[in-house]
Protein backbone atom coordinates (compact mmCIF):
# COMPACT_ATOMS: atom_id res chain seq x y z
CA UNK A 1 0.00 0.00 0.00
CA UNK A 2 1.13 3.65 -0.59
CA UNK A 3 2.50 5.86 2.28
CA UNK A 4 0.00 8.59 3.12
CA UNK A 5 0.91 12.34 3.07
CA UNK A 6 1.52 12.75 6.34
CA UNK A 7 -0.25 16.17 7.55
CA UNK A 8 1.23 17.59 10.52
CA UNK A 9 -1.62 20.03 12.31
CA UNK A 10 -5.15 20.10 12.34
CA UNK A 11 -6.12 23.87 11.75
CA UNK A 12 -7.24 25.45 8.63
CA UNK A 13 -4.21 25.03 6.28
CA UNK A 14 -3.80 21.33 7.19
CA UNK A 15 -7.38 20.34 6.82
CA UNK A 16 -7.92 22.18 3.49
CA UNK A 17 -4.97 20.74 2.15
CA UNK A 18 -6.10 17.05 3.50
CA UNK A 19 -9.01 17.90 1.66
CA UNK A 20 -7.24 18.74 -1.60
CA UNK A 21 -5.00 15.84 -1.51
CA UNK A 22 -8.26 13.16 -0.59
CA UNK A 23 -10.12 14.89 -3.66
CA UNK A 24 -7.13 13.87 -5.81
CA UNK A 25 -7.48 10.32 -3.96
CA UNK A 26 -4.63 10.87 -1.97
CA UNK A 27 -4.16 8.84 1.02
CA UNK A 28 -3.59 11.32 3.74
CA UNK A 29 -3.30 10.90 7.51
CA UNK A 30 -3.79 14.74 9.37
CA UNK A 31 -1.88 14.54 12.80
CA UNK A 32 -2.85 16.78 15.87
CA UNK A 33 -1.14 17.31 19.24
CA UNK A 34 -4.75 18.24 20.87
CA UNK A 35 -7.26 16.20 22.19
CA UNK A 36 -9.81 17.84 20.42
CA UNK A 37 -10.74 20.62 17.94
CA UNK A 38 -10.04 24.23 19.24
CA UNK A 39 -13.13 25.57 20.30
CA UNK A 40 -11.76 28.70 20.32
CA UNK A 41 -9.96 29.42 17.67
CA UNK A 42 -8.85 33.44 17.34
CA UNK A 43 -9.78 34.34 14.08
CA UNK A 44 -12.58 36.14 12.39
CA UNK A 45 -11.75 38.45 9.62
CA UNK A 46 -12.33 35.81 6.41
CA UNK A 47 -11.32 38.01 3.76
CA UNK A 48 -12.38 37.58 -0.22
CA UNK A 49 -9.83 35.53 -1.60
CA UNK A 50 -10.78 32.84 1.30
CA UNK A 51 -14.28 32.78 -0.08
CA UNK A 52 -13.11 32.43 -3.53
CA UNK A 53 -11.43 29.41 -2.30
CA UNK A 54 -14.15 27.96 -0.44
CA UNK A 55 -16.23 28.73 -3.12
CA UNK A 56 -14.06 26.91 -5.92
CA UNK A 57 -14.52 23.48 -3.72
CA UNK A 58 -18.04 24.29 -2.99
CA UNK A 59 -18.16 25.33 0.59
CA UNK A 60 -18.54 28.88 0.71
CA UNK A 61 -22.29 29.01 0.85
CA UNK A 62 -21.92 26.59 3.72
CA UNK A 63 -19.79 29.33 5.24
CA UNK A 64 -22.14 32.68 4.44
CA UNK A 65 -25.46 30.98 6.08
CA UNK A 66 -25.45 33.15 9.71
CA UNK A 67 -22.35 35.06 9.27
CA UNK A 68 -21.87 38.87 8.58
CA UNK A 69 -20.18 40.31 5.69
CA UNK A 70 -16.84 41.61 6.84
CA UNK A 71 -17.88 45.50 7.14
CA UNK A 72 -14.96 47.30 4.57
CA UNK A 73 -11.23 46.71 4.31
CA UNK A 74 -8.19 48.79 5.08
CA UNK A 75 -4.42 49.16 5.29
CA UNK A 76 -3.20 49.82 8.68
CA UNK A 77 -6.93 50.93 9.78
CA UNK A 78 -6.69 53.76 6.91
CA UNK A 79 -10.58 52.94 5.43
CA UNK A 80 -10.44 52.08 1.78
CA UNK A 81 -13.16 51.90 -0.61
CA UNK A 82 -13.72 48.44 -2.18
CA UNK A 83 -17.05 48.95 -4.13
CA UNK A 84 -14.90 51.56 -6.02
CA UNK A 85 -13.15 49.10 -8.12
CA UNK A 86 -13.65 48.27 -11.69
CA UNK A 87 -15.03 45.23 -12.57
CA UNK A 88 -17.40 42.80 -11.26
CA UNK A 89 -17.23 42.80 -7.61
CA UNK A 90 -15.15 40.79 -5.62
CA UNK A 91 -16.46 37.62 -3.39
CA UNK A 92 -17.43 39.89 0.28
CA UNK A 93 -15.58 38.66 3.03
CA UNK A 94 -17.42 37.56 6.45
CA UNK A 95 -17.02 38.23 9.92
CA UNK A 96 -17.23 34.38 10.90
CA UNK A 97 -15.37 32.75 14.21
CA UNK A 98 -12.19 30.55 13.10
CA UNK A 99 -13.81 27.59 14.34
CA UNK A 100 -16.79 27.44 12.43
CA UNK A 101 -14.95 27.37 9.27
CA UNK A 102 -12.60 24.81 10.54
CA UNK A 103 -15.70 22.72 11.11
CA UNK A 104 -16.63 22.69 7.67
CA UNK A 105 -12.79 22.25 6.30
CA UNK A 106 -13.00 19.16 9.04
CA UNK A 107 -16.26 17.61 7.66
CA UNK A 108 -15.16 18.10 4.11
CA UNK A 109 -12.09 16.16 4.58
CA UNK A 110 -13.71 13.97 6.82
CA UNK A 111 -15.77 12.68 3.83
CA UNK A 112 -13.40 12.57 1.46
CA UNK A 113 -11.64 9.87 3.60
CA UNK A 114 -9.06 11.72 5.68
CA UNK A 115 -7.92 10.06 8.85
CA UNK A 116 -7.64 12.79 11.46
CA UNK A 117 -5.63 11.75 14.18
CA UNK A 118 -6.04 13.87 17.94
CA UNK A 119 -3.88 13.79 21.06
CA UNK A 120 -1.16 12.63 18.66
CA UNK A 121 1.86 14.93 19.21
CA UNK A 122 5.32 14.91 16.56
CA UNK A 123 8.41 15.03 18.25
CA UNK A 124 10.66 13.66 15.92
CA UNK A 125 11.58 13.32 11.85
CA UNK A 126 13.48 11.00 9.57
CA UNK A 127 13.92 12.38 5.95
CA UNK A 128 14.87 9.56 3.38
CA UNK A 129 15.39 9.59 -0.22
CA UNK A 130 12.18 7.97 -0.91
CA UNK A 131 10.13 8.55 2.30
CA UNK A 132 9.55 10.11 5.91
CA UNK A 133 8.84 9.06 8.96
CA UNK A 134 7.51 10.69 12.17
CA UNK A 135 8.14 10.01 15.63
CA UNK A 136 4.16 10.16 17.53
CA UNK A 137 3.85 10.80 21.51
CA UNK A 138 0.37 9.92 21.96
CA UNK A 139 -1.56 8.99 25.51
CA UNK A 140 -0.45 4.96 24.50
CA UNK A 141 2.95 5.88 24.21
CA UNK A 142 5.67 6.62 21.39
CA UNK A 143 4.96 5.06 17.90
CA UNK A 144 6.88 5.40 14.11
CA UNK A 145 4.55 6.66 11.21
CA UNK A 146 6.20 6.39 7.72
CA UNK A 147 4.98 8.70 5.06
CA UNK A 148 5.58 9.63 1.23
CA UNK A 149 5.79 13.53 2.46
CA UNK A 150 5.27 15.39 5.49
CA UNK A 151 3.64 18.79 5.48
CA UNK A 152 4.06 20.96 8.41
CA UNK A 153 0.74 22.54 8.69
CA UNK A 154 1.75 23.03 13.02
CA UNK A 155 1.42 26.88 12.98
CA UNK A 156 3.60 29.67 13.86
CA UNK A 157 6.31 27.45 16.22
CA UNK A 158 6.16 24.56 13.76
CA UNK A 159 7.97 21.51 15.44
CA UNK A 160 8.14 20.32 11.71
CA UNK A 161 10.08 23.52 10.88
CA UNK A 162 12.17 23.01 13.20
CA UNK A 163 12.69 19.68 13.09
CA UNK A 164 13.71 19.84 9.68
CA UNK A 165 16.28 22.97 10.68
CA UNK A 166 15.01 25.50 8.29
CA UNK A 167 15.36 29.06 9.50
CA UNK A 168 12.87 31.29 10.09
CA UNK A 169 14.20 35.06 9.41
CA UNK A 170 11.91 37.49 10.01
CA UNK A 171 12.17 41.62 10.71
CA UNK A 172 11.85 41.73 14.86
CA UNK A 173 8.06 42.89 15.13
CA UNK A 174 6.28 41.68 17.72
CA UNK A 175 2.90 42.51 19.11
CA UNK A 176 0.79 40.79 21.22
CA UNK A 177 -2.65 41.11 23.01
CA UNK A 178 -5.95 39.17 24.34
CA UNK A 179 -8.15 37.49 22.33
CA UNK A 180 -11.41 36.59 23.92
CA UNK A 181 -15.67 36.21 23.63
CA UNK A 182 -17.00 38.70 26.15
CA UNK A 183 -21.11 38.17 26.46
CA UNK A 184 -22.50 41.42 26.71
CA UNK A 185 -26.24 43.14 26.09
CA UNK A 186 -25.03 45.30 22.65
CA UNK A 187 -27.41 47.74 23.33
CA UNK A 188 -25.14 48.45 26.39
CA UNK A 189 -22.28 48.68 24.02
CA UNK A 190 -20.42 52.19 23.21
CA UNK A 191 -19.23 53.33 19.98
CA UNK A 192 -15.70 52.26 20.70
CA UNK A 193 -16.39 48.96 21.29
CA UNK A 194 -17.86 47.95 17.91
CA UNK A 195 -15.25 47.82 14.96
CA UNK A 196 -11.92 47.92 14.39
CA UNK A 197 -9.59 50.94 15.88
CA UNK A 198 -6.75 52.24 16.28
CA UNK A 199 -5.49 53.23 19.48
CA UNK A 200 -2.16 55.43 18.54
CA UNK A 201 0.80 54.06 20.21
CA UNK A 202 -1.53 52.34 22.90
CA UNK A 203 -2.43 50.13 20.27
CA UNK A 204 -5.55 48.00 18.40
CA UNK A 205 -9.05 47.56 19.36
CA UNK A 206 -11.13 45.37 17.72
CA UNK A 207 -14.71 44.46 18.57
CA UNK A 208 -17.06 41.80 16.61
CA UNK A 209 -20.40 40.24 16.90
CA UNK A 210 -19.30 36.83 17.22
CA UNK A 211 -23.01 35.62 18.08
CA UNK A 212 -25.68 36.30 19.66
CA UNK A 213 -24.94 38.80 22.40
CA UNK A 214 -20.76 37.68 22.26
CA UNK A 215 -18.61 40.12 21.33
CA UNK A 216 -15.08 39.11 19.96
CA UNK A 217 -12.65 41.35 21.19
CA UNK A 218 -9.16 41.39 20.52
CA UNK A 219 -6.80 43.81 21.93
CA UNK A 220 -2.78 44.70 20.69
CA UNK A 221 0.05 46.70 21.86
CA UNK A 222 3.15 47.25 19.87
CA UNK A 223 5.46 44.76 22.05
CA UNK A 224 6.07 41.38 23.43
CA UNK A 225 4.03 41.35 27.02
CA UNK A 226 2.98 38.12 27.41
CA UNK A 227 3.09 34.29 26.83
CA UNK A 228 0.72 32.92 24.25
CA UNK A 229 -2.19 30.68 25.29
CA UNK A 230 -2.30 32.24 28.80
CA UNK A 231 -5.99 32.92 30.07
CA UNK A 232 -6.74 35.99 30.88
CA UNK A 233 -9.59 36.97 33.61
CA UNK A 234 -12.65 38.77 32.89
CA UNK A 235 -11.43 41.78 35.37
CA UNK A 236 -8.14 41.74 33.47
CA UNK A 237 -9.33 41.76 30.42
CA UNK A 238 -11.95 45.16 31.24
CA UNK A 239 -8.90 46.61 32.49
CA UNK A 240 -7.14 46.23 29.11
CA UNK A 241 -9.96 47.87 27.27
CA UNK A 242 -10.61 50.57 29.08
CA UNK A 243 -7.27 51.57 29.38
CA UNK A 244 -7.25 51.32 25.38
CA UNK A 245 -10.66 52.41 24.64
CA UNK A 246 -11.28 54.98 27.35
CA UNK A 247 -14.42 53.29 28.61
CA UNK A 248 -15.65 50.79 30.37
CA UNK A 249 -17.23 47.53 28.79
CA UNK A 250 -20.02 46.79 30.48
CA UNK A 251 -20.08 42.55 30.39
CA UNK A 252 -21.86 39.93 31.29
CA UNK A 253 -19.87 37.38 31.69
CA UNK A 254 -16.62 36.18 29.74
CA UNK A 255 -16.65 33.13 27.94
CA UNK A 256 -12.86 32.56 27.45
CA UNK A 257 -10.14 34.86 26.89
CA UNK A 258 -6.27 34.11 26.29
CA UNK A 259 -3.18 35.68 25.93
CA UNK A 260 -1.63 35.76 22.08
CA UNK A 261 1.99 36.82 20.74
CA UNK A 262 2.40 36.99 16.85
CA UNK A 263 6.15 37.44 15.46
CA UNK A 264 6.87 38.30 11.52
CA UNK A 265 8.96 35.28 10.08
CA UNK A 266 9.17 33.52 6.73
CA UNK A 267 10.89 30.17 6.75
CA UNK A 268 13.89 29.86 4.62
CA UNK A 269 12.30 27.04 2.19
CA UNK A 270 8.83 25.84 1.94
CA UNK A 271 10.60 22.89 0.60
CA UNK A 272 13.08 20.34 1.89
CA UNK A 273 12.92 17.45 0.19
CA UNK A 274 10.32 15.35 1.57
CA UNK A 275 9.53 18.18 3.91
CA UNK A 276 6.97 20.34 2.99
CA UNK A 277 5.77 23.68 5.27
CA UNK A 278 2.63 25.48 4.71
CA UNK A 279 0.29 28.13 6.67
CA UNK A 280 1.74 29.72 9.75
CA UNK A 281 4.16 27.37 9.99
CA UNK A 282 5.70 28.85 6.86
CA UNK A 283 4.58 32.40 7.06
CA UNK A 284 3.47 34.31 10.53
CA UNK A 285 2.54 38.00 11.07
CA UNK A 286 0.42 40.07 12.65
CA UNK A 287 -3.00 39.08 11.90
CA UNK A 288 -4.92 42.26 10.88
CA UNK A 289 -7.38 41.84 8.34
CA UNK A 290 -7.74 39.03 7.25
CA UNK A 291 -4.27 38.34 4.94
CA UNK A 292 -3.02 35.73 7.57
CA UNK A 293 -5.38 32.95 6.76
CA UNK A 294 -6.12 33.81 2.54
CA UNK A 295 -1.75 33.52 2.35
CA UNK A 296 -2.60 29.96 4.64
CA UNK A 297 -5.23 29.33 2.42
CA UNK A 298 -3.44 29.95 -0.81
CA UNK A 299 -0.37 27.82 -0.01
CA UNK A 300 -3.07 24.45 1.10
CA UNK A 301 -4.35 25.17 -2.57
CA UNK A 302 -1.23 25.63 -4.19
CA UNK A 303 0.85 22.69 -3.03
CA UNK A 304 -2.21 20.19 -2.89
CA UNK A 305 -2.81 19.22 -6.59
CA UNK A 306 1.14 19.64 -6.89
CA UNK A 307 1.95 16.76 -4.47
CA UNK A 308 -0.93 14.56 -6.02
CA UNK A 309 0.82 15.16 -9.67
CA UNK A 310 3.77 13.72 -8.08
CA UNK A 311 2.39 10.77 -6.15
CA UNK A 312 0.03 9.96 -9.41
CA UNK A 313 3.45 10.15 -11.45
CA UNK A 314 2.67 13.02 -13.78
CA UNK A 315 3.56 15.62 -12.58
CA UNK A 316 6.12 17.53 -14.91
CA UNK A 317 9.88 18.06 -13.78
CA UNK A 318 10.19 20.87 -11.05
CA UNK A 319 6.13 20.91 -10.65
CA UNK A 320 6.62 20.34 -7.06
CA UNK A 321 9.40 23.07 -6.88
CA UNK A 322 7.12 25.77 -8.10
CA UNK A 323 5.02 25.20 -4.24
CA UNK A 324 8.25 27.25 -3.01
CA UNK A 325 8.82 29.44 -5.84
CA UNK A 326 5.76 30.50 -6.26
CA UNK A 327 4.60 30.55 -2.36
CA UNK A 328 7.87 32.02 -0.93
CA UNK A 329 7.54 35.14 -2.46
CA UNK A 330 3.85 35.85 -1.54
CA UNK A 331 4.41 34.74 1.93
CA UNK A 332 7.12 37.63 2.51
CA UNK A 333 4.85 39.63 0.52
CA UNK A 334 2.07 39.23 3.32
CA UNK A 335 4.71 39.35 5.95
CA UNK A 336 5.92 43.04 4.41
CA UNK A 337 2.00 44.50 3.71
CA UNK A 338 1.51 43.60 7.54
CA UNK A 339 4.90 44.82 9.01
CA UNK A 340 4.33 48.16 7.18
CA UNK A 341 1.19 48.76 8.75
CA UNK A 342 2.20 48.28 11.90
CA UNK A 343 5.39 50.96 11.06
CA UNK A 344 1.95 53.19 9.81
CA UNK A 345 0.99 52.44 13.54
CA UNK A 346 3.91 52.56 15.71
CA UNK A 347 5.47 54.72 17.20
CA UNK A 348 2.34 56.77 17.02
CA UNK A 349 4.49 60.41 17.00
CA UNK A 350 7.27 59.12 14.96
CA UNK A 351 4.82 57.25 12.34
CA UNK A 352 2.26 60.23 12.29
CA UNK A 353 3.62 62.12 9.09
CA UNK A 354 3.73 58.69 7.11
CA UNK A 355 0.52 58.44 8.09
CA UNK A 356 -0.93 61.29 6.97
CA UNK A 357 0.55 61.18 3.67
CA UNK A 358 -0.79 57.70 3.21
CA UNK A 359 -4.40 58.88 4.02
CA UNK A 360 -3.97 61.26 1.59
CA UNK A 361 -2.54 58.18 -0.81
CA UNK A 362 -5.13 56.18 -0.37
CA UNK A 363 -7.79 58.83 -1.51
CA UNK A 364 -6.00 58.19 -5.05
CA UNK A 365 -7.99 55.60 -7.44
CA UNK A 366 -5.19 53.27 -8.38
CA UNK A 367 -3.73 53.90 -4.85
CA UNK A 368 -7.10 52.83 -3.44
CA UNK A 369 -7.59 49.40 -6.23
CA UNK A 370 -4.09 48.31 -5.37
CA UNK A 371 -4.22 48.38 -1.34
CA UNK A 372 -7.36 46.71 -1.63
CA UNK A 373 -6.54 43.39 -3.93
CA UNK A 374 -3.59 43.51 -1.79
CA UNK A 375 -5.05 43.05 1.71
CA UNK A 376 -8.16 40.99 0.04
CA UNK A 377 -5.33 38.97 -1.11
CA UNK A 378 -6.73 38.56 -4.41
CA UNK A 379 -4.12 39.77 -6.28
CA UNK A 380 -2.00 37.25 -6.25
CA UNK A 381 -0.25 36.17 -9.82
CA UNK A 382 1.93 33.68 -10.31
CA UNK A 383 4.55 33.20 -12.92
CA UNK A 384 3.85 32.12 -16.02
CA UNK A 385 6.11 32.00 -18.93
CA UNK A 386 5.28 32.16 -22.50
CA UNK A 387 3.12 35.15 -22.55
CA UNK A 388 2.34 35.59 -26.24
CA UNK A 389 2.08 38.78 -27.95
CA UNK A 390 -1.69 40.11 -27.02
CA UNK A 391 -1.40 42.13 -24.12
CA UNK A 392 -5.19 42.02 -22.64
CA UNK A 393 -4.69 38.31 -22.97
CA UNK A 394 -1.17 38.00 -21.52
CA UNK A 395 -2.62 40.21 -18.28
CA UNK A 396 -5.23 37.33 -17.88
CA UNK A 397 -1.89 34.63 -17.45
CA UNK A 398 -0.80 33.66 -13.40
CA UNK A 399 -4.06 34.85 -12.09
CA UNK A 400 -7.31 33.76 -10.95
CA UNK A 401 -10.04 34.24 -13.76
CA UNK A 402 -13.83 35.68 -12.36
CA UNK A 403 -16.63 33.93 -12.17
CA UNK A 404 -14.87 30.40 -12.99
CA UNK A 405 -15.26 28.76 -9.66
CA UNK A 406 -18.13 26.19 -10.05
CA UNK A 407 -15.80 24.79 -12.72
CA UNK A 408 -13.08 23.85 -10.07
CA UNK A 409 -15.53 21.56 -8.24
CA UNK A 410 -13.37 18.70 -8.92
CA UNK A 411 -10.11 20.18 -7.87
CA UNK A 412 -8.74 18.84 -11.72
CA UNK A 413 -7.79 20.67 -14.50
CA UNK A 414 -9.57 23.30 -16.66
CA UNK A 415 -9.84 24.00 -20.19
CA UNK A 416 -12.09 26.54 -21.66
CA UNK A 417 -12.30 26.16 -24.95
CA UNK A 418 -14.95 25.48 -27.97
CA UNK A 419 -14.97 21.99 -29.16
CA UNK A 420 -12.78 22.66 -31.80
CA UNK A 421 -10.07 23.32 -30.10
CA UNK A 422 -11.16 21.25 -26.75
CA UNK A 423 -9.42 17.98 -28.53
CA UNK A 424 -6.17 19.65 -27.96
CA UNK A 425 -6.60 18.31 -24.29
CA UNK A 426 -7.36 14.53 -25.29
CA UNK A 427 -4.34 13.43 -24.04
CA UNK A 428 -4.76 14.60 -20.79
CA UNK A 429 -8.32 13.93 -20.22
CA UNK A 430 -7.55 11.91 -17.13
CA UNK A 431 -6.28 15.25 -15.57
CA UNK A 432 -8.07 18.26 -17.13
CA UNK A 433 -11.71 18.83 -17.93
CA UNK A 434 -13.20 20.38 -20.78
CA UNK A 435 -15.56 23.12 -20.65
CA UNK A 436 -16.99 25.62 -23.56
CA UNK A 437 -16.52 28.99 -23.23
CA UNK A 438 -20.45 29.70 -23.84
CA UNK A 439 -21.51 27.71 -21.15
CA UNK A 440 -18.56 28.70 -19.05
CA UNK A 441 -19.19 32.46 -19.54
CA UNK A 442 -15.78 33.38 -20.07
CA UNK A 443 -12.96 33.83 -22.61
CA UNK A 444 -10.69 30.43 -23.24
CA UNK A 445 -8.21 29.74 -21.10
CA UNK A 446 -6.75 26.72 -19.03
CA UNK A 447 -6.95 26.94 -15.57
CA UNK A 448 -4.93 25.18 -13.27
CA UNK A 449 -6.73 23.48 -10.42
CA UNK A 450 -5.97 25.65 -8.14
CA UNK A 451 -7.93 28.06 -10.64
CA UNK A 452 -4.80 30.02 -12.17
CA UNK A 453 -4.56 30.93 -15.74
CA UNK A 454 -1.43 29.35 -17.45
CA UNK A 455 -3.04 29.71 -20.83
CA UNK A 456 -5.00 32.11 -22.73
CA UNK A 457 -6.53 32.76 -26.14
CA UNK A 458 -3.78 34.88 -27.70
CA UNK A 459 -1.13 34.10 -25.01
CA UNK A 460 0.29 31.29 -25.29
CA UNK A 461 0.71 27.85 -27.07
CA UNK A 462 -2.00 25.68 -25.34
CA UNK A 463 -0.28 22.44 -25.99
CA UNK A 464 2.77 23.39 -24.50
CA UNK A 465 1.02 24.87 -20.96
CA UNK A 466 -0.48 21.83 -20.63
CA UNK A 467 2.71 20.02 -21.06
CA UNK A 468 4.55 22.54 -18.93
CA UNK A 469 1.87 22.41 -16.47
CA UNK A 470 0.19 18.74 -16.76
CA UNK A 471 2.90 16.49 -17.92
CA UNK A 472 3.43 14.39 -20.61
CA UNK A 473 -0.05 13.03 -22.45
CA UNK A 474 -1.45 9.55 -22.05
C1 LIG B 1 -5.54 36.86 18.12
C2 LIG B 1 -5.54 36.35 16.70
C3 LIG B 1 -6.51 36.80 15.84
C4 LIG B 1 -6.50 36.39 14.51
N1 LIG B 1 -7.45 36.86 13.67
C5 LIG B 1 -7.40 36.52 12.37
C6 LIG B 1 -8.37 37.02 11.48
O1 LIG B 1 -9.31 37.70 11.88
N2 LIG B 1 -8.26 36.68 10.16
C7 LIG B 1 -7.22 35.92 9.70
O2 LIG B 1 -7.11 35.73 8.49
N3 LIG B 1 -6.33 35.37 10.55
C8 LIG B 1 -6.39 35.65 11.86
N4 LIG B 1 -5.49 35.12 12.72
C9 LIG B 1 -4.49 34.18 12.17
C10 LIG B 1 -5.10 32.78 11.98
O3 LIG B 1 -5.76 32.39 13.16
C11 LIG B 1 -3.95 31.82 11.62
O4 LIG B 1 -3.29 32.36 10.50
C12 LIG B 1 -4.45 30.41 11.31
O5 LIG B 1 -5.00 29.77 12.44
C13 LIG B 1 -3.27 29.57 10.82
O6 LIG B 1 -3.74 28.30 10.49
P1 LIG B 1 -2.75 27.05 10.45
O7 LIG B 1 -3.62 25.88 10.14
O8 LIG B 1 -1.62 27.35 9.54
O9 LIG B 1 -2.14 26.94 11.90
P2 LIG B 1 -2.92 26.73 13.31
O10 LIG B 1 -4.31 27.23 13.24
O11 LIG B 1 -2.01 27.33 14.33
O12 LIG B 1 -2.96 25.16 13.48
C14 LIG B 1 -1.81 24.42 13.79
C15 LIG B 1 -2.24 23.09 14.41
O13 LIG B 1 -1.06 22.30 14.58
C16 LIG B 1 -1.14 21.59 15.80
N5 LIG B 1 0.25 21.27 16.21
C17 LIG B 1 1.23 22.13 16.55
N6 LIG B 1 2.37 21.46 16.83
C18 LIG B 1 2.10 20.15 16.66
C19 LIG B 1 2.88 18.96 16.79
N7 LIG B 1 4.17 18.98 17.16
N8 LIG B 1 2.29 17.77 16.53
C20 LIG B 1 0.98 17.72 16.16
N9 LIG B 1 0.20 18.81 16.03
C21 LIG B 1 0.75 20.01 16.26
C22 LIG B 1 -1.86 22.55 16.73
O14 LIG B 1 -2.49 21.84 17.79
C23 LIG B 1 -2.85 23.22 15.79
O15 LIG B 1 -4.11 22.57 15.80
C24 LIG B 1 -5.50 35.47 14.06
C25 LIG B 1 -4.55 34.99 14.95
C26 LIG B 1 -4.55 35.43 16.25
C27 LIG B 1 -3.52 34.90 17.21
Amino acid sequence: MTDPVIVVGAGPTGLLLAAELALAGVPTVVLDRDEAPAPHSPGQAVNAAVMDILDQRGLADELREAALPLPGAHFSLLWLRPEELPGPPAARGLLVPQSRLEAVLRRRAEELGVEIRRGTQVVDLGRFADSVSVRLRTADGEQLLRGSYVVGADGADSTVRELAGIGFPGSGWTVSGTVGDIEADFADLSVQHLGAHYMGSGGVYSGAPAGPATLRVITTTFAEDGSPGTPVSLDRFQADIEELTGRMLPARRLLWAERFTSVSGNAERYRLGRVLLAGDAAHSFYPLGGLRLSTCLQDAVNLGWKLAADLAGWAPPGLLDTYHAERHSEGERARLALDAQLALMHPAAGAAGIRALFGELTRLDQVNEYLVKLVTGTDVRYRVDDAGEIPGAADLLGHRLPGTAPLLRTGRGVLIAPSTRAHAAAGWADRVDTVDPTAAGTAPALLRPDGHVVWAEGAGDLERALKQWFGAPR
